[in-house]
C-alpha cells in the first residue's frame, strides 16, 4: 500500500474507495501542499520554457520504451531530459542515459505516484536552461498519478494491447485527464484477439475526452511519427503561449479535492475493496 495516498496502485479499486481509505482533512492538506509546491515547480519550468510532460499507465505499458523511441527520434532536434519514477531500482534512468540523455531517477520506496516534491528534487538536479523538453515517467499506476499535479504541462497516458481495450471505463479519472493517450505494443495486435483500437477509442470517447489517441509500436517504429509531430507541436504551441505570458496547467480530475470532502466520501467496507482487487 502507498504509503502516503493509502492506494494499492495495481489493483482495481475506484479513487472513491481509496479516498475512502484516508483521513480526509489530512490528505486534503496534502494535495494542497502538493499543488503550491506544483506550481513553484512550473515556475521554474517557465523560466526556463521547458515544456513537462507526465507519462501515466499501469506497470508494463512500456513508458521507458516509448521514451527511448521518442528520444532516439527528436535528440537532433530537441534538448531532452528524464525524470524516472519508480518504487526501487535505477534500471529505467540507466535505459535512458544509455541513449546519451541525462534521466534523474527517483525512487519512491512504498509511495505508487510521484508527487510535486519529489519532483522539485529532481528539478534542482536538472540544468533546466539548457532543456525544451522535459518527460517526467510516473509510477505505474492509473489510479492516483491523477491526482497529483508535479508542476508539468501535459498528461500522456499510455495503454498498452497487452492490457483491456476498456481501460478508459475501468479508470475514467485518469484517462479524462489525458492530453494524449498512445496506445503501444501494437505489434502485438496479430496475436491478441480481444484488444481492439476501435473499442479502446469508444471507451476513451465514451469518457468525453477528445485526447488525440496514438496506436504505436514503440519497439518497431511503426506507427510513432504522428506523435513525435504532436510532441512538436505541443513545443510549438508552449513557446507561443509562453511568448504571450501564458500558462499551460494539465487537467486534473475536476472533483480532485473535492471528492475527499468528508460529506462526500463514500466509505467502502475493507472486505468489498479487496474483493474487487
Ligand atoms: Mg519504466
Ligand atoms: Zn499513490
Amino acid at each position: 500500500m502507498c504509503g502516503t495516498c493509502g492506494c494499492s496502485g495495481e489493483s482495481d479499486h475506484s479513487a472513491e474507495s481509496r479516498a475512502a481509505t484516508l483521513a480526509p482533512p489530512a490528505f486534503g492538506n496534502l494535495l494542497r501542499r502538493n499543488d503550491l509546491q506544483a506550481e513553484r515547480n512550473r515556475q521554474s519550468l517557465d523560466r526556463n520554457r521547458v515544456l513537462a510532460l507526465n507519462l501515466m499507465s499501469a506497470p508494463g505499458s512500456g513508458k521507458t520504451a516509448l521514451l527511448e523511441a521518442t528520444i532516439r527520434a527528436l535528440q537532433g532536434s530537441l534538448r531532452i531530459a528524464v525524470i524516472e519514477g519508480d518504487l526501487e531500482t535505477e534500471n529505467d534512468a540507466l535505459r535512458i542515459r544509455a541513449l546519451g540523455v541525462e534521466a534523474h531517477q527517483i525512487t519512491t520506496g512504498t509511495a505508487c505516484h510521484l508527487d510535486a516534491s519529489l519532483v522539485a528534487k529532481a528539478l534542482q538536479a536538472l540544468d533546466l536552461e539548457r532543456l525544451d523538453l522535459l518527460f517526467i515517467e510516473d509510477v505505474g499506476n492509473l489510479v492516483c498519478p491523477a491526482s497529483f499535479d508535479l508542476g508539468h504541462h501535459r498528461n500522456i497516458v499510455l495503454l498498452a494491447a497487452t492490457e483491456g481495450d476498456d481501460k478508459p471505463a475501468k479508470y475514467p479519472v485518469l484517462f479524462r485527464t489525458a492530453d494524449a493517450v498512445v496506445i503501444n505494443k501494437t505489434d502485438l495486435l496479430p496475436f491478441i484477439d480481444d484488444f481492439s483500437i476501435v473499442r479502446a477509442t469508444d471507451s476513451l470517447r465514451n469518457l468525453a475526452s477528445h485526447a488525440p489517441i496514438f496506436p504505436l509500436s514503440a519497439k518497431t517504429g511503426v506507427g510513432l511519427q504522428p506523435w513525435l509531430d504532436w510532441l512538436q507541436q505541443q513545443v510549438a504551441r508552449y513557446r507561443t503561449l509562453r511568448d504571450q505570458g501564458k500558462a499551460l496547467r494539465p487537467s486534473l480530475p475536476p472533483d480532485h479535492r473535492k471528492i475527499r470532502a468528508p460529506t462526500e466520501l463514500r466509505f467502502v467496507p475493507v472486505a468489498s475493496q479487496s474483493a474487487s482487487g
